[in-house]
């Protein structure tokens, strides 16, 4: 049986933190495999087509401006469910809703600084790797 894959952002507030190596840690102790990484900065123009689902949002501009403010490191992550699996360990987009003991709750600082991103579905896994990995 063929394993699912997801993509995995560790954002700039938790580079900047020192909280890879912690978070990297919680995806090696669940079920979920390493299957690439790397660390790079995102420029306007990619940060804005990442997030082209919520240009007309309130919050757009804001969350480019910090998604380009340092090093990210992005993961592909394989496992059952990894799409589910991956939100579960993450915890709510709102860190003040995250459940004891998810990424979100440890090493979020604010909504739009919530540490992680994960994608959303098999579809958008499946671009979204494509996006940071195939190029
Ligand atoms: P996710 O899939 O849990 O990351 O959530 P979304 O896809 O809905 O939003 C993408 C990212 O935009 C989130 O991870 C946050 O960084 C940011 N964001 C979403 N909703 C809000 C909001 O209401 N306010 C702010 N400031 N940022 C938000």
């Amino acid at each position: 049986m063929s394993e699912d894959l997801t993509l995995s952002i560790i954002k700039p507030n938790a580079v900047r933190n020192k909280k890879i190596g912690k978070i990297i840690s919680i995806f090696e102790e669940s079920n979920l495999k390493i299957k690439k990484a790397k660390l790079m900065t995102l420029n306007k123009s990619k940060a804005e087509t990442f997030y082209k689902e919520h240009a007309n949002k309130p919050f757009f501009d804001e969350l480019v401006k910090f998604m380009t403010s340092g090093p990210i490191m992005v993961l592909v992550l394989e496992g059952t469910n990894a799409v589910e699996e991956n939100r579960r360990l993450m915890g709510a987009t709102n860190p003040a809703e995250a459940k004891n003991g998810t990424i979100r709750s440890l090493y979020a600082d604010s909504m739009t600084e919530n540490a992680v991103h994960g994608s959303d579905s098999q579809k958008s896994a499946h671009s979204e790797i494509a996006f940071f990995f195939n190029e």
